[in-house]
């Protein structure tokens, strides 16, 4: 039977409850998603407690299923892509001349000589990603700054597979491209988060008191990057 689990942050994991003739409390992710196995005369709310307890386990294991799951991205026209947390679609026009690439609406206009040549489309739809992000996270930079009353520092992209941000002890910070296309308040997160170790170059109570000043909600804002986190690493 079809059940939902809700966690302690409100997320909501839909799962299908199958009672079997055993002693204990099985779980397992298939292409449907969590199946558990539990005994025939398992009270609800004690099922649900050892389901809270083993929530890491279930939503890593999820986050994985969907990152393979995910298709890779086909650098051709009606392709789907993410931009500031939108949906949009990748639209591929032939022609001789040569005009940027435009975002219309929901639609990514990229004008090519050849649209099969699937390499080149994929190489300038990034250049344009990373184009908007270096300037949409240099004026978070800006914004974060002046509320932490620090000089606004240097920005570079980064283009790291594992981190989203850092900030060196010489207070250089690097932002991943890749998160232009989260939604604003996520990007807003991870500024914040850099421009924190500003001040504080630990991830101390300090550190997060600042933090929680210039964004006080950063424990969601972290939990839902995670979440994305396979998202955001299909470019
Ligand atoms: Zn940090």
């Amino acid at each position: 039977m079809q059940q939902t689990l809700t966690l302690a942050n409100g997320q909501q994991i839909p799962y299908q409850l199958e009672l079997r003739p055993r002693r204990t409390v099985g779980l397992k992710i298939t292409q449907q998603g969590l199946v558990v196995h539990a005994p025939k005369r398992i009270v609800l709310h004690q099922l649900n407690q050892i389901l809270q307890e083993k929530s890491t386990w279930i939503i890593n294991k999820l986050a994985l299923r969907e990152a393979n799951t995910l298709a890779p991205v086909q650098w051709q026209d009606g392709e789907h892509l993410l931009f500031l947390g939108q949906d949009i679609v990748l639209q591929v026009i032939e022609t001789k001349a040569k005009k940027n690439i435009q975002l219309s609406g929901t639609e990514l206009i990229t004008h090519v000589k050849d649209a099969n040549n699937h390499l080149l489309v994929g190489k300038k739809v990034v250049q344009w990603y990373q184009q908007q992000a270096y300037e949409d996270f240099v004026r978070r930079v800006e914004i974060c700054a002046t509320k932490l009353g620090v000089k606004p520092p240097p920005v570079k992209l980064s283009n790291a597979q594992s981190r989203w941000g850092s900030c060196n002890s010489l207070g250089q910070v690097r932002l991943n491209w890749r998160l232009i296309q989260a939604p604003p308040q996520i990007i807003h997160y991870v500024v914040c988060h850099e421009l924190a170790h500003l001040k504080e170059m630990n991830h101390s109570a300090r550190f997060y008191a600042v933090l929680a000043q210039l964004f006080p909600h950063y424990n969601e804002a972290e939990k839902l990057l995670k979440q994305l986190s396979p998202q955001l690493h299909r470019l």
